[in-house]
This record gives structure tokens, sequence and C-alpha cells, in this order.
């Protein structure tokens, strides 16, 4: 350090502007300023919050403001991941505090307020105040609520201060998370069950009173709540133990844990297959090595992926290294969880968005300490502060659901591979129908391909059947959702006590209401889209804004009003089939039924209980579970995911028949699958049918290729969206042709990016919000990005004051 250097804070900051910041630290907070520690920083002449990246020094000239506090007493991430998210803020420019801000837990983040409280003068002044004046009203609200944060504008406020009637303080919000304690019980030390059995018989009244002091006796320590669920008289009984000096209570700092019991315990499988074998022991050399690799895990549904997974896992703890593994899913996760818990003990944390805050941010520090060796989660558990991180799992890898589709909008997938190349980490992408992505950079040799091409036990892939439902069409099974074939299908399998799944991609009752007088839909005021109607609630709802009408409406269009209802979801699946088999035991799941917490886990431990004997449901069940009796897979619409203007639409449609159709036959009875469609030509519900992946691709690659989308192209698209129409539209075409521009500048290099548009979106309005976009093509991942930081510059200027919003989407997914 040279004399005229001055030892400094480079500082993230939670707001919308690029890059970081240099700040002071005063002598006081020094010793508590660590890297990854939040601070409270002036900005802009405000008081925001800021995140510590590095401790540095700068020139003694630079005049720097200081930091005002260190908020964390321990840092809330390591070192480590700082190059991590500042490249996610370079890819996606995305402002870099922005990225740390939704990476961390909830529930943290502290916002300052101001509170206010009377003084003498003020309490003096108030009873003589006029009984209605606003100045009354709010001393009245200030003396009753001390510290609450005030409700009104500041100038109000500060007039009352001025007159010396309240004082206006800083307030930080707190948080809301802290340790969970519960109560706990006990036996005395010293104490042996057996003299108590004989020396207090004549007290073991309850029948169970042997059963519950065995209980307590079995541990060192139960959670009251447990015993009282267990034993209906358990409260009696503690306190009467308790009474006796047998028994104590205490309290203790627990972990929420959400997975609760072992739901699933998996049986340990006496040896791997040859085909595992192989995989595992690539990845294992791999794991030795220390350094990055990626390898790309292609095993068709039901070829024991998980115990590779899991044998991985457990070879990376035993190097001393921790283990992040991603599903698509948060029922997924928990699912999964527990087949790691029961197996690798508690050293599992679970992350994913639908912990409470509590429950994150536990989870969260737990690994910040180094208390877990493994994470399992969805998208979110990408950022766990694992400071010894050795093993990347993105199981189902193909999924769309690993893109975030709110800002910052990242690929979990292709950020883990960037995470651990970071951390000199393998990471393992496994899929049973892997991303036309994926499979390319493993043709590339990008990715090292490993193949397990056979189920365990060399058991069947499922037979799959087509219904062509045209040839229905004008029999009298018109409008019926369930085909003769799978009717038939159905009967058989309730008759011998299999299970079914039946799949279908819209939830809802009806999907469409139209006008029978003039045949215009009835549509969501706020959104280019039809209102679908829901049996349950008796309502009009709109999936994307959540607008609800009633049904006795008047159509809108023509003021006539005569409305009926066409189209079908779950919903209306869940019923026909209830008309169909009053006596079978039938269940719905999609994100009406789950939004309620715990209520997915619930359905499919019911399932897998076979206390339900036909599952129906969305993509949701689709996915990754295991379930040994279910012999049957009715596809409904196989056609849904084939009509989205989309480049993926057939990618999708594959991933989504496979996986559906891998559901079937897991156990030792071979597997039968129904696909419903109205077209069956379609090469991917062709080749998915003939569970020829290799086929889809060589189509697939070849049309993508033709037309320059990825993988042989990298993609953005640019979304305007304002409240009013033409400005909207204006400020697409404005934006379109400075780009254009732009390109025309860069004489060597312009004519590699395509600009295509500005075009209205598909969904040409969302929440009253108009839409527009322009899709940016280039070769060179590296040229885009320079374009995409001055589009980025550009933009501001070009879209001030005009209530027109970009939104950059990097590697898009939803082009609707
Ligand atoms: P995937 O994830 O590839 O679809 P799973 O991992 O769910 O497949 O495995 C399918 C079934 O095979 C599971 O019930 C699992 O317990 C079982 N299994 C996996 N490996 C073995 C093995 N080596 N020996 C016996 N059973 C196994
Ligand atoms: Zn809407």
């Amino acid at each position: 350090m040279n004399n005229g250097a001055q030892t400094c804070l480079r500082i993230a900051v939670s707001l919308p502007v690029k890059g970081s910041f240099f700040y002071r630290v005063p002598k006081n907070l020094a010793p508590r300023a660590h890297v990854g520690c939040r601070v409270m920083v002036p900005f802009r002449n405000r008081k925001i919050t800021g995140y510590i990246l590095e401790k540095t020094t700068q020139d003694d000239e630079q005049v720097l403001k200081e930091i005002s506090d260190v908020l964390d007493p321990e840092p809330l991430f390591h070192k480590q991941l700082i190059p991590f998210f500042e490249w996610m803020a370079d890819y996606y420019i995305h402002p870099i505090g922005q990225v740390i801000q939704s990476a961390l837990p909830g529930g943290l983040n502290m916002n300052p307020y101001k509170t206010a409280f009377l003084t003498e003068k003020g309490s003096n002044i108030f009873d003589s105040l006029p009984l209605h004046s606003e100045e009354r009203k709010i001393l009245s609200w200030i003396k009753d609520q001390p510290e609450k944060r005030i409700p009104w504008p500041l100038k109000k406020i500060y007039g009352l201060q001025k007159k010396g009637w309240i004082v206006v303080e800083d307030r930080m919000k707190r948080r809301r998370a802290g340790p969970l304690m519960r109560k706990f019980i006990r036996p005395k030390k010293g104490i042996n069950l057996q003299s108590i059995f004989v020396e207090n018989a004549k007290l073991l009244k309850a029948k169970n009173e042997v059963q519950f002091l065995e209980t307590v006796f079995g541990f060192d320590g139960t959670l009251l709540s447990e015993l009282t669920a267990k034993f209906t008289n358990g409260s009696y009984l503690v306190k009467k133990w308790i009474k006796r000096g047998i028994l104590e209570n205490f309290t203790r700092v627990v972990f929420r844990n959400p997975a609760g019991k072992i739901m699933f315990p998996a049986p340990v499988p006496v040896r791997l297959y040859e085909q595992q074998r192989r995989a595992l022991n690539y990845i294992q050399a791999c794991i030795d090595k220390k350094a990055f690799s990626s390898c790309l895990l292609y095993g068709v549904t039901g070829s024991g992926k998980t115990e590779v997974y899991y044998q991985a896992a457990e070879h990376a703890i035993r190097l001393g290294r921790q283990v992040i593994l991603m599903v698509p899913e948060i029922a997924l996760a928990v699912y999964v969880e527990g087949i790691f818990r029961s197996r690798l003990g508690n050293r599992i944390a679970i992350y994913h968005s639908g912990l409470s805050q509590g429950e994150r941010y536990d989870e969260w520090m737990r690994m910040v300490r180094g208390e877990v060796d493994m994470v399992i989660g969805a998208r979110s558990a990408l950022f766990a502060p694992l400071p010894r991180l050795g093993l990347i799992i993105v199981d189902e890898e193909h999924d769309s659901a690993y893109k975030q589709e709110s800002s910052p909008r990242y690929q979990a997938r292709d950020t883990a591979v960037v995470r651990a190349k970071m951390e000199k980490a393998l990471v393992i992408l496994g899929s049973g129908t892997p991303s036309v992505q994926s499979f390319q950079n493993s043709i590339t040799r990008r990715y090292h391909l490993l193949l397990m091409p056979d189920r365990v036990e060399k058991r069947l892939l499922p037979d799959v059947e087509i219904v062509d439902m045209k040839t229905l069409e004008d029999a009298k099974y018109k409008n019926e959702m369930i085909s003769p074939k799978l009717k038939e299908a159905l009967e058989q399998n309730l008759i011998v006590g299999n299970q079914t799944i039946l799949f279908l991609n819209r939830r809802g009752f009806h999907s469409l209401y139209l006008c029978r007088s003039c045949g215009q839909s009835i549509r969501c005021p706020n959104c280019d889209v039809a209102l679908t109607y829901h049996l349950k609630e008796d309502k009009l709802t709109c999936h994307y804004c959540g607008f609800w009408s009633k049904t006795q409406m008047k159509c809108s269009s023509c003021g006539r009003g005569d409305l009926k209802a066409y189209g079908f979801g779950t919903e209306k699946l869940e019923h026909e089939l209830e008309e169909l088999f009053p006596d079978a035991r039938i269940t719905r799941m999609d994100t009406d039924i789950t939004r309620r917490k715990g209520q997915a886990f619930k359905i499919l431990k019911k399932f897998s209980d076979h206390e339900i004997d036909i599952l129906v449901g969305t993509q949701m069940i689709t996915k990754g579970y295991d379930f040994p009796m279910v012999t049957l897979v009715g596809v409904i619409a196989a056609d849904l995911s084939l009509g989205f203007p989309d480049f993926r639409a057939g990618e999708r449609t594959f991933q989504i028949l496979s996986q559906v159709a891998g559901r079937a036959g897991r156990g030792s009875q071979r597997g039968r699958v129904i696909i419903q469609t109205f077209n069956p030509d379609h090469y991917a519900i062709s080749t998915a049918t003939a569970h020829d992946y290799q086929l889809f691709f060589e189509k697939e690659k070849e049309l993508r290729e033709q037309l320059g989308y990825p993988p042989f192209s990298r993609l953005t698209c640019l979304r305007l969206d304002g409240n009013n129409k033409e400005k909207t539209a204006e400020a697409a075409h404005d934006l379109s042709l400075k780009i254009r521009a732009i390109l025309s500048k860069w004489p060597k290099r312009g004519k590699e990016i395509q600009v295509l548009g500005p075009v209205e979106a598909p969904i040409s309005r969302i929440k009253g919000k108009y839409r527009w976009q322009i899709l940016v093509k280039s070769k060179s991942a590296s040229l885009l990005q320079h374009l995409l930081n001055e589009i980025e510059r550009l933009s501001k200027k070009l879209l001030r004051s005009s209530g027109v919003h970009l939104i950059l989407d990097v590697d898009p997914y939803q082009m609707i």
C-alpha cells in the first residue's frame, strides 16, 4: 500500500444502477465490515442497502462517502460467489446489487423507514386541537403507534416536527426471520426406564403409558408437539412424569425443517447396474480431479439416474466437498429430498421459493456456516452459499422451469455450468430427453456424454398407442375428452387395481366462453387472452393477471350476452372421470390445487400410498416421480403445446410426451401409454411415440440450423411494454431503428447480427400493458453482448419519460 492510498470497500447497491461503488469505512465499523455483509450507505441523498464485494484501496485524492452501518454480524455469502454474481450481472444485463438481492433469502433486505413520537409540547397541545382536524388525526395515530412506519407523505410530518410537536426518527425494519425455539421433553439424567417399570408399576395407569415412556426414553429430547400429536393424553402424561421428577422439559433452537419426516425411504440397491457403474466411474474420476468438468447424463426415464446422483454426491461429500442438486419443481425437490435425507441424514438443506422467509433464512445460514453437505432445491438453489462446492447436479436439465421469467431472467441450468467452472467443480446435467442445446453441446464435446439407454432390470419402455382424434370427430364421441380406447384402458386398469396418470396441460374447466349471437369470446379486459371458466369457484378468470368475473355477464361486443362454454381443462377432466367412474378414487393436481402449502406433497404421498387410483394433472405430474403401480398413462390433448408461437414448440412437445410416458410401467409390469392427438403425423409426436430421441433430434436440428435458431445462434428478446398503445408501438419502432443504425456503423461485424421486428407480441396486452418485441439474433455471444450493452445505454435516453419499459430477455424461452 503506498502513502496516498486509503482502505475502502467496493459495494453493490440494491438499486437499478450499473456497476459497483467505492465507500470509506469509519474506524469503529472497520472490524465488522467483511466481504459478504450488508451495509447501509448514503446514495443520491438516500440511505440504501448495499453488499460488500471487496476490501480494496483507492487513491487518497478520491473523495469517498462513508458507509453508515454494517447490517450483518456475519457474512451472508463467500468471496467465491462474487465473480459469479458479476458474471450474471454482465451476461443478463442486470444490476449486480439486484442480482445479489434476488439471490439472498427474502426477509433480510431491510428498508429504513420513518417513525415519530410525540413531544411534551405535542401531548399538551393535543387536546386543544379541533376534533376532526388532520393534525389531530396524525398526532393521535403517532401517539398510539410510536414505532410504526408513518403512512403519510413526509411533507406533512416535517411540518409538525417544525412546530415542535413530534420528533421524527429513522428506523430499520427488523428481520422477520429469527431462530425458532421449541419445547422438548427428555428423561432426567441418571434415570433408568426399567427401574421405573419396576418401582412405579402402580403408577402406570393409562394403557399407553409404557409406550409413552419408551418413546421419551428412546431419545435425548423429543418435541413436545410430537408427543401430543402421537398420544392423545400426551400433555397429561408429560405433566405427570415431570411432577414425579422423571422427565424434564427444556427449550432448544430448532431449524425449521420444511421436509418434516422422511416420507419415501428409498431401498438401497444392492449393486449398481453396468450402465450406472460406468457413468459413476467417469463421474467419480471427474470429482477426484478437482477441476472443472461437465457432462450430460442422458438416461432414459427409469434408467436409475437418481442412484447415480446419490452416489456421486456421496463421493463428493466423502472428499470434503459440497453438492447442489437442482430439480425443476418445488414438489419434486421435496420428494427428492425425502429420498436423500433418508440416506444422507440431516446434513442436507432444502431451498426453494416455496419456503417461508424464516425457513429460507435458516437454511441459508446453515449453508453459509458450513453446516450442510448438500442442498436440494429448485432454481434458486443455484445461489446456495456453499464454501466448498464440488458438484452441481441439474436434474431434468431440459425443463423450461429452469428459466426464470421475472428479472433477473436467468437460465439456472446454463448458469450452473458457469458456476461450476468458477468453483472448479463438476456439473452433471441429467435428462431422459436432453434439451436440443445440451445434446448439441455433447456433440461438440463441450459436455461429455454419458449414456444410460436401458431401464433398470431391462424393463421395457411402455407401449405407446396413438388415438387420432380427427377420426372420432364426427362420431358420437365428438365432444368427449376421453376416447373409447382410453376409457376401456382406464376400466381395465381399475379392475386390476393399478394406478393411472392422466395428463392435460391446461387447467380450469372450460377454456373459452363464446357469445352465441356474435361469436366473440369473453376476454380479459386487461390482457389479450380469453377467460377460463373454473367450476369450483364458478368464475371466469384470467391466467395472466388474475382478473375474474361471474359468468352471468353480457357479451361486451353485442350486448346480448347469450354465452356458451367450449374447450376443456383439468377441472373438467376430473369431473368427467368422476361421472364415468363413480367408484374410483380420483384426484387432481395442478397449480389451482397446489397453491396451498404442503398440498402437492400430500397428494404425492397419497398417490404413493395407493390411496388414489387416477391422478389427473398438468405438467407438474409429468416430472421425475417414481410410482411403480402406475401402468397406464393417458395424454388428453397432445397438441396443446404445439400451438405455441415458439421455435421450441416441437422440442417441448417431444419432452412432455416422453416424460409423461416415462411415468408408466416403472414397476415390474409393462406400462401402456395412450396419446390422443389431432396431429399424429407431426414429427414431435411420432418420434415420441417411437421413443426415438435420435430421430427427433436430427429433425429438430435440421430445422433450427435452417432458421438459424439456438443452439445455432444466440437470441435475445427485447420486450417493450407501456400503458399507452401508440407510445409503445412508437418506442419499439424507434428502438429498432436505433439498433439498426448502430449495426450499420459496425462495417465488419454488424452483418453478423440480425434484427427481427418490431412486432406486436403474440399476446399483445397483459395486465393492461401493451407489448411489442424485437428479436436479436447473433452467431457470436460476445458480439451480441456488446450490442446489448449499447442498447441498454441508449434505451435509457430513448425511453425516458415515455412510460415505456424495456425488458432484455437474454436466451429467451417465452416469446408470447
Ligand atoms: P430415472 O430418474 O432415471 O427416471 P430412477 O432413478 O427413478 O430413474 O430409477 C428407477 C427405479 O429403479 C427406482 O425405483 C430405483 O429405486 C430403481 N433402481 C435404480 N438403480 C437400481 C439398482 N442399481 N438396483 C435396483 N434398483 C435400482
Ligand atoms: Zn388478464
